[in-house]
C-alpha cells in the first residue's frame, strides 16, 4: 500500500497519533499545472495534513483544509479535500512563479478547516486556522491548542515525490504533564528531512524507542481526483440554463475543466439542451407526484 494513514497509541504514554506517507499519483494530479517548489511544498502539506486532520470524521463526510487569498495575493487560493474513504485531492491556485516561505505565501488571506457532512447529515462546520508561526504545522498546532482544547504537534514534509505527515495528540485522560513532556521532546527531534526519508513504522520505533507504541492497520489513501461526468452536470444544472447561453451563442458547446485535476468535461449544445429537458422531466414528475 502506498499511500496510507497510520493509526498509532504510545499505550504507556496516553497519547495517540496518525502517520500519513503519499508517494503515488503525485504527478498524475499535480503535474498539469505547473507550481514553482515552494509552491509545491505548501500544496504538498495541506495535503499531507488533511488526513491526519479527517482521521475521525463520520461517514459520508468530507473534510476541507482551504485558503482564500486577500485582493492582489499571489496565492488566490489552496484546497486539500479528503474524504471518509481517504480519497485525496488538492490543488493552488497561484500567479506563475508563486514562490516564497509559508508566511510570504498564505499571510494576510484566510485558512479555514471545513467539515461538509454527508447530504441530509449535521450542519457544516467551519474553523478559522490563524496564519501563525513558521509553517503550516505550527499554524495547525495552534490551531489544535485554541479551538480544540487538545495538546497536538504536527510535522509535515513534503517533496517532489513524497508526501508525509506525523501527530501526536495528548488524550484527554491517562496522559500526564510528564508523559505529554517525555513525548513532546522526542517530537521536537523530528524534523522534514527524516520526516521524507524513512518509512512511517520506522519512524515510530526511532522516535518512541522506550515506549510502548501501538500500530494500528494502516488506512489506504487514494491521491486522484472523484471528478465526474455526473457531477459536472449537476453543476451545469445549479448553474441554470439562462446563465449558460451567452456561452452556447458564442461557441455552441460548453467546456469545463476540473480544477483539481485538469480534465476536460466537453458538452454539445444538444447535450446541454437535453440535461436540462430530462431535469424539467424529473422535476415535474417530482411536482406532480407532490399534487396527488
Ligand atoms: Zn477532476
Amino acid at each position: 500500500m502506498a499511500n496510507h494513514l497510520v493509526p498509532f497509541l504510545i499505550e504507556n504514554r496516553g497519547v495517540r497519533g496518525f502517520a500519513v506517507e503519499i508517494t503515488e499519483g503525485i504527478p498524475e494530479l499535480l503535474g498539469w499545472r505547473e507550481y514553482s517548489p515552494d509552491m509545491l511544498r505548501l500544496l504538498g502539506h495541506a495535503l499531507a495534513a488533511t488526513p491526519l486532520l479527517a482521521a475521525d470524521i463520520g461517514e459520508g463526510a468530507r473534510f476541507n483544509l482551504q485558503f482564500q487569498g486577500a485582493d492582489g495575493q499571489a496565492l488566490k487560493m489552496l484546497v486539500a479535500q479528503v474524504n471518509q474513504q481517504m480519497q485525496l485531492r488538492g490543488m493552488a491556485k497561484c500567479d506563475v512563479g508563486t514562490e516564497g516561505d509559508f508566511q510570504k505565501l498564505m499571510g494576510g488571506g484566510t485558512l479555514a478547516c471545513m467539515l461538509e457532512p454527508k447530504s441530509g447529515g449535521a450542519d457544516r462546520y467551519q474553523a478559522m486556522v490563524e496564519i501563525l508561526g513558521d509553517n503550516l504545522s505550527e499554524a495547525l498546532e495552534i490551531y489544535f491548542a485554541q479551538s480544540e482544547q487538545l495538546r497536538t504537534r504536527i510535522c509535515l514534509g513534503a517533496s517532489p515525490t513524497k508526501f508525509a505527515g506525523l501527530m501526536v495528540q495528548r488524550l484527554p485522560e491517562g496522559c500526564s504533564d510528564d508523559d505529554w513532556v517525555h513525548v513532546y521532546h522526542l517530537f521536537q527531534t523530528l524534523a522534514e528531512p527524516e520526516l521524507l526519508a524513512v518509512d512511517a513504522e520506522t519512524l515510530l520505533r526511532r522516535l518512541f524507542n522506550e515506549d510502548t507504541v501501538r500500530v494500528f492497520p494502516a488506512r489506504p489513501i487514494a491521491l486522484q481526483c472523484q471528478c465526474s461526468h455526473a457531477q459536472i452536470s449537476a453543476m451545469l444544472l445549479g448553474l441554470g440554463e439562462e446563465e449558460l447561453q451567452p456561452v452556447l451563442t458564442e461557441l455552441g458547446r460548453v467546456d469545463v475543466t476540473c480544477e483539481f485535476c485538469g480534465k476536460n468535461y466537453g458538452y454539445r449544445e444538444v447535450e446541454v439542451r437535453e440535461l436540462f429537458a430530462a431535469a424539467k422531466v424529473a422535476s415535474d414528475a417530482t411536482a406532480s407526484q407532490t399534487l396527488q
